[in-house]
């Protein structure tokens, strides 16, 4: 969730979805898929911002700064803050024990900045399967998933993001290399055994890859 604190002191919102990014230009912004621009100065120049979004998953929300710090939270420990610790992962994980381990992932209230895309692969990295219930997860397979967690997201933010049928671009509207990295997601053979087709589900309502040799 990005945070932007306008001149008047009210917060503006912004969760990215699956596919949202900014671009920042000196010019206008006029690529497809932009649905908001934002007009300001940096250093004398004038600056664009604008979102774009391709498949419209994001949501923005313009708050004072009560409400704002109210809406930041209800959402769960940012998987990259030095305060996502094992035992935090393993303890939210369990607060549901009767749910679908993917449908716990997707839970921003427990893991802000989780995407659909993010939970895939980490169930693969891990080697589990995404529709597992989370009470039958062993101690080991809840490390795995924690390990996965870094693989995936480290990935995923050194190569620049990571982009697939018309998604992600960094800010200054290049597509991000991180594609590379997917060893399930939008993949038609499994990257991790080289050999299995991948199977796509739907889970949380939305489109999930699995392989159901490496994932058990
Ligand atoms: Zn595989």
């Amino acid at each position: 969730m990005l945070d932007f604190i306008l001149s008047d002191g009210r917060h503006l919102l912004s969760h990215l979805g699956m596919s949202g990014g900014y671009r920042i230009s000196e010019t206008k912004v006029t690529e497809k898929h932009t649905h908001i621009q934002f007009k300001g100065t940096h250093e004398g120049q004038e600056v664009f911002i604008a979102y774009v979004d391709p498949r419209r998953f994001g949501h923005m929300y313009l708050y004072n700064q009560e409400d704002a710090q109210k809406k930041l939270n209800e959402l769960g420990i940012d998987l990259k803050s030095p305060d996502f610790t094992y035992d935090y992962f393993k303890k939210s994980l369990l607060k549901y024990p009767h749910r679908l381990l993917k449908v716990t992932l997707m839970d921003q209230s427990l893991f802000a900045g989780t995407g659909n895309y993010i939970c895939s692969e980490i169930c693969a990295r891990g080697f589990v399967l995404p529709g597992r219930l989370v009470s039958s997860l062993k101690e080991r397979e809840i490390k795995k998933l924690y390990t996965a967690i870094f693989t995936v997201i480290d990935g995923a933010t050194e190569t620049g993001g990571t982009t697939f049928a018309g998604g992600y671009a960094d800010t200054t509207g290049s597509k991000g290399g991180g594609v590379q990295h997917l060893v399930v997601f939008y993949q038609k053979i499994c990257q991790q055994c080289n050999k299995t087709e991948v199977v796509k589900t739907t889970l949380a309502q939305r489109g999930t890859y699995h392989c159901p040799k490496c994932q058990k």
